[in-house]
């Protein structure tokens, strides 16, 4: 599904992304973590070329994401991003955020983009708030209704950058639990996050980054289990955070 190989990205001088590989199976759910600046948000972003590389390759489904031929719009229609900051558009209603890229990128119909606007909504729990503006919505809300728009345009993947970190505690729980259940229906899913609750109940694998290098890419079995065997970096990080 997502091919990343040997991906290096550079602005200026400073190496941000150094020679870094790993795939994404269909169905696979893959956490990415690391200390702060080690480049885990740069990397999801190559993904769906947020992030333009200096080197490397990158494939989603076959399309090759830095050829200047590919339809980026298209392609960013397909792979779904969460951010840390909810970015709902603050002055349209939860339904009309919903609506707009499905219409004005996949063309659909308003009736058609309501009622699977409707459909994602009554997936993360939030139909009855649909004509509520954003602000005035929970944060652990907002974050729901960003999942429920990603999910309304079709998307192939997901990608998430510290969907909870910036959420109250007491919210964190029911934007994590949207995400397992997403994960559960088979959506494939790459995850930044520091949830290693979340990513040792749902991960298949875990990929632990340092320097803008991957120093760790097993399964979340492997990572989770056996910590004589984790870089020594990996080890300090987790003994950190866990
Ligand atoms: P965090 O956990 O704090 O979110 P991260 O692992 O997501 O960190 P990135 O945001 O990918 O890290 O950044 C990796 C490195 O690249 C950091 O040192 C950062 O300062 C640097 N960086 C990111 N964006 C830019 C930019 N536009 N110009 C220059 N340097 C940048
Ligand atoms: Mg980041």
């Amino acid at each position: 599904m997502i091919e990343i190989n040997d991906v290096s990205k550079w602005y200026g001088q400073f190496a941000v992304l150094t020679d870094c590989s790993t795939h994404v199976r269909e169905g696979e759910v893959v956490v990415v973590c690391g200390p702060s600046g080690s480049g885990k948000s740069t990397l999801i972003k190559t993904v769906n070329a947020l992030a333009p590389i200096q080197r490397g390759s990158i494939t989603v489904n076959g399309i090759q994401v830095c050829d200047p031929k590919t339809d980026l719009p298209k392609l960013r229609s397909r792979v779904g991003m969460v951010f840390q900051h909810f970015e709902l558009f603050p002055h349209l209603s939860v339904m009309e955020n919903l609506v707009l890229a499905q219409v004005q990128v996949l063309k659909r119909s308003r009736a058609e983009a309501v009622e699977r606007g409707l459909r994602m909504l009554d997936r993360v729990g939030l139909s009855t708030h649909k004509d509520k503006f954003p602000g005035q919505l929970s944060g652990g809300q907002q974050q729901r209704v960003a999942i429920a728009r990603a999910l309304s345009m079709d998307p192939i993947v997901m990608l998430f950058d510290e969907p909870t970190s910036a959420l109250d505690p007491e919210m964190v729980g029911e934007v994590l639990d949207v995400m397992v259940k997403l994960a559960r229906e088979g959506m494939t899913m790459m995850v930044v996050t520091h949830e290693m609750g979340f990513a040792r109940q749902v991960s298949d694998r875990v990929i632990f980054m340092d320097q803008g290098r991957i120093v760790e890419d097993c399964s979340s079995d492997e990572f989770f289990g056996r910590p004589e065997s984790r870089a020594p970096r990996a080890q300090d990080f987790l003994s950190k955070i866990l």
